[in-house]
């Protein structure tokens, strides 16, 4: 329980929807997270019975950091897929069946009787990133999330980029490749970011060049399980493995090429690299090599003035991003 002359009011509620999990939590007005956790989506069970448990679930941390929804100014919501954000609708929810063409801001503004900020999840992840994390103290952020997918994110200056048709910030289905051979995204066309540079992505190009006989230790693992992830890669980079440790600058160029198309479009004081598939980040060297082989790749491709003001780092809120984005978003609209 967090002692409640700290706390900041009013709260709101932030709701981070995925496929597998869903992300909650309580956030207070200087964006500091009162209580948190996480449930299983079981899209299967619908969205109705899917907001009815996001309640729930919000009854208990409320509990826990001793409030009542009284105290919670609005509700703030991310989620995947295909929206119309202007209409607060999902229209296509590609691994959640059932969640298709559903008002979700309005049954979820009836059901807690609280006004609802509906956005995409990757910009909800760029606002937490920018509100209260590594963009805090800057005026514009553009945030790529890899993780089995590639997501993205731009505020300019408090306002998050949703777009006249909610596609807006597609920063993972940037074209990087025109070429006739360019590698298929899983949104259908060619050549995206996504299909690069993603953790699946990452996994394909290793094994296709390991089928192909490149010198390495992640042999054995491709021989003893069949397949190679971005794990096994950066863990191999970390022992020393020189092919390894190529497939990460590999995927440093080639995102450092989509950063620097958007770079020159937005002009962002920052780039924020979230998700998962990052090799491990400040932690380890491998993670290190990928940071500064998309900084080094920039700088070749970029304009001088860019190259040395634009700030390109790894986040710093984790998977804590969307749900704190989410609640800065429904303070920003509602507070
Ligand atoms: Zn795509």
């Amino acid at each position: 329980m967090v002692s409640s002359d700290h706390v900041s009011f009013p709260a709101y509620l932030g709701v981070d929807v995925g496929g597998t999990t869903i992300k909650i939590g309580i956030v207070d007005d200087s964006g500091r997270s009162l209580a948190h956790g996480k449930i299983d989506t079981d899209h299967e069970r619908g969205p109705e019975d899917g907001v009815r448990r996001i309640i729930d679930f919000a009854e208990g941390l409320f509990a826990e950091a001793g409030l009542n929804w009284e105290q919670i100014r609005a509700v703030g919501l991310g989620t995947p897929g295909t929206m119309d954000v202007k209409q607060g609708m999902l229209l296509h929810m590609p691994n959640m069946s059932g969640w298709d063409d559903f008002p979700i801001r309005s049954y979820l503004a009836e059901q807690t009787g609280k006004p609802v900020a509906f956005l995409n999840d990757a910009n909800a992840a760029a606002y937490g990133e920018y509100w209260v994390g590594r963009g805090q103290e800057y005026d514009s952020l553009i945030m790529f999330t890899l993780g089995t997918g590639v997501g993205g994110g731009v505020i300019i200056h408090d306002t998050t980029l949703d777009g006249e048709h909610s596609h807006g910030s597609e920063c993972g289905h940037i074209i990087i490749d025109s070429s006739a051979d360019a590698r298929q995204c899983p949104c259908g066309q060619f050549g995206h970011l996504e299909a690069y540079v993603s953790a699946t992505s990452v996994a394909k190009r290793t094994q296709e060049m390991l089928a192909d006989g490149a010198e390495s230790s992640l042999q054995a693992i491709q021989s003893e399980h069949g397949e190679v992830s971005s794990l096994d890669v950066a863990k191999h980079a970390e022992q020393g493995d020189a092919f390894a440790n190529q497939m990460i600058r590999e995927t440093g160029h080639y995102l450092a090429t989509g950063i620097t198309s958007a770079l020159h479009i937005i002009d962002p004081d920052i780039v924020v690299l979230g998700g998962a598939m990052n090799f491990g980040g400040h932690q380890t060297r491998a993670g290190r090599a990928f940071l500064e082989a998309i900084r080094q790749r920039i700088r070749e491709l970029t304009f001088p003035v860019l190259e040395e003001n634009t700030i390109i780092d790894f986040a710093t809120l984790g998977s804590d991003s969307g749900y704190i984005g989410a609640a800065g978003v429904a303070r920003k609209q509602f507070g």
